[in-house]
Formats: C-alpha cells, sequence, structure tokens
C-alpha cells in the first residue's frame, strides 16, 4: 500500500515536471525557434580530436566551429553541448534532447528515414589507421584474418559488415578513441572509421610517430547537421548560415585552425561542398 502511493506520488510529479515542457511545444529545453535567442542543445562528439573534443570546459574541432557559428546565425546567445555517441544520435534528435547534431555525421538513406539533415558542411572519406610501423594493411582489401575496431551504429562498421565481414574480426565499441587506444596498446591491427577523424588522432601528441592513416579513402562520407525529421524551416536557416559561413572565409579558418593543424588535406573539388535541398 504504502510503496503504491509513492509511486503514485513520483507518477504525479513526473507529469507536473513535464507539464511546462508540453505548454512550450516540447522543445523548450533545447532552444526556441531560430530568431528567438537564448540556449540552444547541440549534439557534438567528445572524444574525437580535430573535430568534436570536450576538455574540461574547453569544446575544440571542426564540429564545435561550424555548431557556433550558425547557432550564432541562427540567433542562439547561449550554445550548450551534448556527448552524441554514434549510435545514440537518431534517438537523441527523435527524443528532443538535442535540437542539432555536428557530430561527424553522415547523411545516409537509412537515417533519413529517422530524421532530417541540413549540410553537408564537409566531405571525408573511410580510411583506416594502422602502427606507423604496419606494411600489410594498404586498404580495405588487405584486411583478411585482421582485427579491426570500429564503432557501434557508424556507417564505418557498416561498411566492414556489408562488405568485408568474411575475413575480418570486427570488434565494435562506442567511441573511436577507445580503438585507437586497443590498436596503439596492440589489441587489434586496425582501426576505420572517416580519413579526418582518424587524422585527428593521428596528431595527438601522445600517439604522434606511433600511428598512421593508410591515405586510401574508400567511401564518400558527407557530414550533415542533424535535425528533427521534417523541420525544413530549420533546415533552410542552417543551410543558409553554412553558404555565409563558406562565402565569408570562417568555413576555411575553421579548417586551417583544427583539422588543417593535423596537416589532413580534404580534397578541394568536393571542400566546401554546397548544401544539399531542404526536404
Ligand atoms: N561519418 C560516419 C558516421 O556517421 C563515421 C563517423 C561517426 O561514427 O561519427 O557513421
Amino acid at each position: 500500500m504504502r510503496s503504491s502511493k509513492r509511486i503514485l506520488a513520483i507518477g504525479a510529479g513526473l507529469l507536473l515536471a513535464a507539464l511546462p515542457l508540453a505548454a512550450c511545444g516540447g522543445d523548450s529545453d533545447t532552444g526556441g525557434e531560430p530568431g528567438s535567442g537564448g540556449k540552444v542543445v547541440i549534439g557534438i562528439k567528445y572524444d574525437q580530436p580535430g573535430l568534436g573534443l570536450k576538455e574540461g570546459d574547453d569544446y575544440t574541432g571542426f564540429d564545435v566551429e561550424v555548431a557556433k557559428y550558425v547557432a550564432k546565425d541562427l540567433g542562439y546567445t547561449d550554445v550548450e553541448f551534448k556527448e552524441s555517441p554514434s549510435a545514440q544520435r537518431e534517438t537523441l534528435l527523435q527524443s528532443d534532447q538535442v535540437k542539432m547534431i555536428f557530430a561527424t555525421y553522415s547523411i545516409t538513406d537509412d537515417r533519413a528515414q529517422k530524421v532530417s539533415f541540413a549540410g553537408p558542411y564537409l566531405i571525408a572519406g573511410q580510411d583506416l589507421l594502422v602502427k606507423a610501423d604496419n606494411t600489410d594493411i594498404t586498404g580495405p582489401d588487405s584486411l583478411n584474418g585482421k582485427k579491426l575496431c570500429s564503432v557501434t551504429g557508424s556507417t564505418s562498421a557498416k561498411k566492414i559488415k556489408d562488405n568485408y565481414a568474411s575475413g575480418v574480426q570486427l570488434q565494435e565499441f562506442d567511441t573511436y578513441s577507445k580503438c585507437v587506444e586497443a590498436l596503439n596498446a596492440g589489441q587489434i591491427d586496425a582501426v576505420t572509421t572517416d580519413n579526418v577523424i582518424l587524422a585527428g588522432f593521428a596528431a595527438q601528441p601522445q600517439y604522434q610517430g606511433k600511428l598512421k592513416v593508410v591515405g586510401k579513402p574508400f567511401s564518400e562520407e558527407r557530414y550533415g547537421v542533424g535535425i528533427k525529421k521534417g523541420d525544413t524551416d530549420l533546415c533552410g536557416k542552417i543551410n543558409a548560415a553554412l553558404e555565409k559561413m563558406e562565402a565569408d572565409g570562417a568555413w576555411q579558418k575553421a579548417f586551417d585552425d583544427t583539422l588543417g593543424a593535423s596537416g589532413l588535406k580534404v580534397d578541394p573539388a568536393i571542400n566546401p561542398p554546397k548544401p544539399d535541398a531542404c526536404t
């Protein structure tokens, strides 16, 4: 009796707590409409140097710079970041925990069933990271019998499962930093994900001279801004901000200050890309 009362009381409390959110259209917790100012909650990676990295209260990387530029252009005055691991991105958007995601998030047909994308704002390609002295892994076709690490819910892991599953032992973690630690410790033979992510790790002081990117990309990864499915108004505003960022030189500066500093070059024929039409 006593315990069921307590459950009832907790239930009522939750209901009351949810009411103010529902009254504001359900998204007052992640930020209001563009132009309304105030706070916006943005999903990024926390462990990918050069793209999205959290160190104490400091957030750095290309995704972070693009996110800040877009948020400001949309009139938000305060950005709150939330960690968005690969496998959780669709859920974070669908459950209104973030307004936008800038997290090395490839635009794919599968994902577009659940969320919408603005952009792309960068085009990368899947590649391999190996020990600096490795000579036998030269591309995805030389992975037979090797232990390969990637991240759950990523296009990188999917591509291996779809195309190379028979010969490769795939180990999946929830973040790339765990894969890179395992590679450095000799527990696996290679890490696979986008070249820009791998280059960011290889340039970290603790890995310099120890790890190398193979350098033969074998996919096209178009990084989009994840938003709630069907929000074409927000998509259009983000695309306008991205085009402005490219035109005023801020895109290039953000690239040079982050990924460019790792010595990485992206194909200038396709970067910066023109955003797709919002549908
Ligand atoms: N861009 C790829 C993806 O969205 C790999 C990087 C990542 O997992 O964030 O799945």
